[in-house]
């Protein structure tokens, strides 16, 4: 059983966040500590806490992530130039145990620095 987790809150609109696109799938929103002028967070409206978590029945919603990541991408005016992080474990810098992508953009990353 999936632990509830900040993210789960927000999408149950137990606690409030700005969310910038939603659909049956997932949620969008403001990173409320954004790293980058744009930095958006996909979250699946299921909870599974990391991408290794994720199963072949996660299939159909794991392409659905994506593509809709690039809608977003799009609606917010920087598919030219934007990067897709997710970070999978405590290791890595994982702080919220409900799957999520990050969308960044509107500064320099260089070709060395994959994080941010
Ligand atoms: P990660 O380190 O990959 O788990 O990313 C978690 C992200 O969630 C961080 O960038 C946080 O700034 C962000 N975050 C945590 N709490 C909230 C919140 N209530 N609203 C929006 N973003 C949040």
């Amino acid at each position: 059983m999936a632990t509830e987790t900040i993210f789960s809150k927000i999408i149950a609109g137990e606690i409030p966040a700005d969310i910038v696109y939603q659909d049956e799938h997932c949620v969008a929103i403001k990173d409320v500590a954004p790293k980058a002028p744009t930095h958006l967070l996909v979250i699946p409206r299921k909870v599974i806490p990391r991408l290794c978590d994720a199963s072949e029945e996660d299939r159909a919603l794991l392409g659905h992530l994506m593509l809709a990541t690039g809608d977003i991408a799009r609606q917010a005016g920087v598919e030219e130039a934007f990067r897709v992080i997710i970070n999978n474990g405590a290791g890595v810098g994982q702080t919220v145990f409900h799957l999520h992508l990050h969308i960044l953009a509107g500064k320099e990353f260089s070709e060395a620095q994959l994080g941010f």
